[in-house]
């Protein structure tokens, strides 16, 4: 590269004198008086506009540095998270970020030139120009609460921090700038974990769901300010009653109560069943509760065929505001709490909301207490019937203490008479034997003396003493049988030889040779079964044998008898019996002939005594059995007894 000329050279040398001139600023001005005092003038000047240059490159850098940062201002302004109001002294909003706009729900260019102040809920206006006092006053300030209106419905909380600085707006002094954290989630949350508490308390103190629901409605009217407040349980027949309620007027009251599900329709009622009319779907939160800021008015729009669907009863009784919010168990819908105030536009979507959240406790809590109720009920009912039935046991053990003791009594009783009975009995049987031993004597002398009177004088007795004589032979012979037949009664339960294990066929063989003649003369056939062999006295059995096969062979008609003797066993005892084809006996007299002396027919048609069956009851008895005939006139008969077995073993008491 080609090196400079000299006049480059100037210029380089006038720029190096200048930049050091630029930088040190303090070389004086010096005075020109002649034409090299021109020249040096010039170069003078030339040296004054180049550091005139340089200073305003310098000031164009700053300049760009200054524009930059101001942009990032802005920039950084705009969209920080963080609410950012400027105001100036009168408390005018300058400007505002993004953030400030959205808390407050509307565009910047619709808050500029407005007073933040109303934007400030009216209660919280004297403590933020407290706060903006102290902030001017150079106080030292912590950040304030307040609560400020959205722009549509609504409000939020915000925390406030802020500083006052020096402001030229319009009427000058003075100006804030303001910054806000929004902490509507957390009031809210703080808010629901108080009532939450205050709810769970109360579930714990409360001893029935009247009076836990009456807590609610406390709790929810401090925490709402609003004017009534009801909560409504559905009933078991779809009823929607007030459980517990405050504000409302009785009339209201008396008309609601009688209100249910399935014949009525309000908006409680359409909460409850989550079935909204048309014109009403816009006022439904997500949560499925209902809310009207101004129901009066929403009413008066619907045409008036439907006006009582829409707020009803509410309106006419003037309630503006209404919520029905749905009381959540679960899954399932168990009722609605209802808000109604005179006051439009008090039930914003956020306190429906926070109302909303804190339905499942309410609800849980409710059908928590119903359970205990109905559970306690249960018990209740159930001691009653405990104690019910004790006493009715008590009065059963009474009873069956008093029956046993008259048992016993009776029983007693039972025992005395048998006693007595039997000694009677043994009495009698002795008198009987006595009796019957003793007038054998003086019979047979009797019988004796007519037999012989009848020998010795033959020719000096005519018919009529021949027939006297007849008659008393006859009559001694008659006793002489009728004694025989009272001393085998009566032996029967004196001369009883010990039981011993007898085959009863051998028994029944004894009574068959006995009467080998009658069944000849009888042309009798007599079959058996096989028979058990039992522990009885044999003689006895023989004779009840004996006894029963020849009252068959006596009692027959013209066909020649056919007597069977049979034999079953059965629990715990053997049934024999001898069956005949003969002349059979009516069903009247059946038990009858078993007594002594009973007898069905004349002696001339059928002789006996009428003692052999009875003599068979009494055998059969002491071996402790039964006897008894099954028959019908002119078809035989069938004489049954029973004999204990004793093989068998005995049956458990029951
Ligand atoms: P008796 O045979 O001496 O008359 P019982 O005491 O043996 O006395 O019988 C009583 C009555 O029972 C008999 O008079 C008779 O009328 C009736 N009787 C007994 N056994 C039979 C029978 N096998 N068939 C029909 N009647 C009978």
């Amino acid at each position: 590269m080609k090196r400079g000329t000299a006049k480059s050279k100037d210029a380089h040398a006038l720029r190096s004198r200048a930049k050091k001139r630029f930088r040190g600023q303090s070389s004086p001005r010096p005075r020109f008086r002649s034409p090299t005092d021109a020249r040096a003038l010039m170069h003078e000047v030339q040296v004054h506009q180049i550091e005139l240059e340089m200073q305003n490159e310098e000031l164009l850098k700053a300049q760009a540095v200054a524009r930059e940062a101001v942009d990032n201002y802005t920039e950084l302004f705009d969209f920080a998270p963080v609410p950012y109001f400027v105001l100036d002294a009168d408390g005018v909003v300058c400007d505002l970020n993004l953030a400030g706009a959205k808390l407050l729900g509307l565009d910047r260019g619709r808050i500029s030139g407005q007073r933040f102040e109303r934007y400030v809920r009216p209660d919280d206006r004297r403590a933020y120009a407290t706060f903006c006092y102290k902030l001017r006053a150079d106080e030292t300030q912590t950040p304030c609460e307040l609560t400020l209106l959205k722009a549509d419905v609504g409000f939020c909380h915000v925390l406030v921090d802020g500083t006052a600085v020096e402001k030229g707006g319009s009427a000058g002094g003075r100006g804030w700038r303001l910054a806000m954290i929004d902490i509507t989630e957390r009031r809210a949350a703080e808010t629901r974990r108080n009532l939450s508490a205050a709810l769970l308390e109360m579930f714990a103190n409360k001893s029935s769901s009247q009076e836990y629901l009456a807590g609610v409605v406390d709790v929810i009217r401090k925490w709402s300010g609003c004017q009534a407040v009801g909560i409504r349980v559905t009933g078991p027949q779809g009823e929607l009653p007030y459980a517990a309620c405050a504000g409302f007027e009785p009339d209201f009251l008396a008309v609601e109560n009688r209100f249910s599900l399935g014949r009525d329709d309000c908006c409680c009622m359409r909460t409850v069943k989550q079935d909204f009319a048309a014109p009403e779907r816009t006022l439904v939160t997500p949560g499925g509760s209902f809310r009207c800021d101004d129901a009066i008015a929403f009413a008066g729009r619907r045409p008036s065929g439907t006006q009582m669907r829409f707020g009803g009863n509410c309106v006419k009784f003037g309630f503006s505001s209404i919520a029905a919010i749905p009381l959540r168990w679960r899954e399932a819908i168990i009722g609605v709490v209802h808000l109604a105030d005179r006051r439009p536009g008090q039930f914003p979507p956020e306190r429906v909301a926070f109302l909303e959240s804190l339905m499942p406790l309410v609800g849980e809590a409710v059908q928590r207490l119903q359970t205990d109720a109905k559970l306690a009920e249960y018990r209740d009912h159930l001691e009653e019937l405990v104690r019910q039935r004790t006493r009715e046991l008590e009065a059963t053990n009474a009873q069956l203490r008093e029956e046993i003791g008259c048992r016993e009594v009776a029983e007693e009783m039972l025992v005395r008479k048998a006693e007595e009975l039997k000694r009677s009995n043994l009495e009698l049987e002795q008198f009987a034997y006595v009796a019957s031993h003793d007038l054998q004597e003086p019979l047979r002398a009797v019988g004796g003396f007519v037999r012989l009177l009848e020998r010795r004088f033959p020719d000096k007795l005519d018919a009529k003493a021949r027939e006297y004589i007849e008659g008393a032979a006859d009559g001694a012979n008659r006793m002489e049988e009728l004694i025989t037949g009272l001393l085998a009664l009566s032996r029967v339960g004196r001369e009883g030889r010990q039981r011993a294990p007898t085959d009863l066929s051998v028994a029944l063989e004894l009574a068959l040779r006995n009467l080998q003649f009658t069944i000849q003369a009888a042309q009798a056939e007599v079959t058996s079964d096989p028979l058990p062999t039992l522990p009885v006295d044999e003689g006895q059995m023989a004779q009840l044998f004996q006894n029963l096969l020849a009252n068959a062979l006596k009692f027959r008609n013209q066909t020649p008898p056919r007597i069977h003797v049979g034999a079953r066993a059965e629990e715990g005892r053997w049934v024999l019996w001898v069956r005949d084809n003969g002349i059979g006996i009516e069903p009247q007299y059946c038990e009858r002939i078993f007594q002594v002396f009973q007898r069905l027919h004349t002696r001339k048609k059928y002789p006996g005594t009428g003692i052999g069956l009875a003599i068979c009851k009494k055998i059969v008895e002491r071996h402790g059995g039964t006897i008894w005939v099954e028959s019908e006139p002119g078809q035989g008969s069938k004489f049954c007894f029973s004999l204990p077995d004793a093989s068998a073993r005995p049956r458990p008491e029951s």
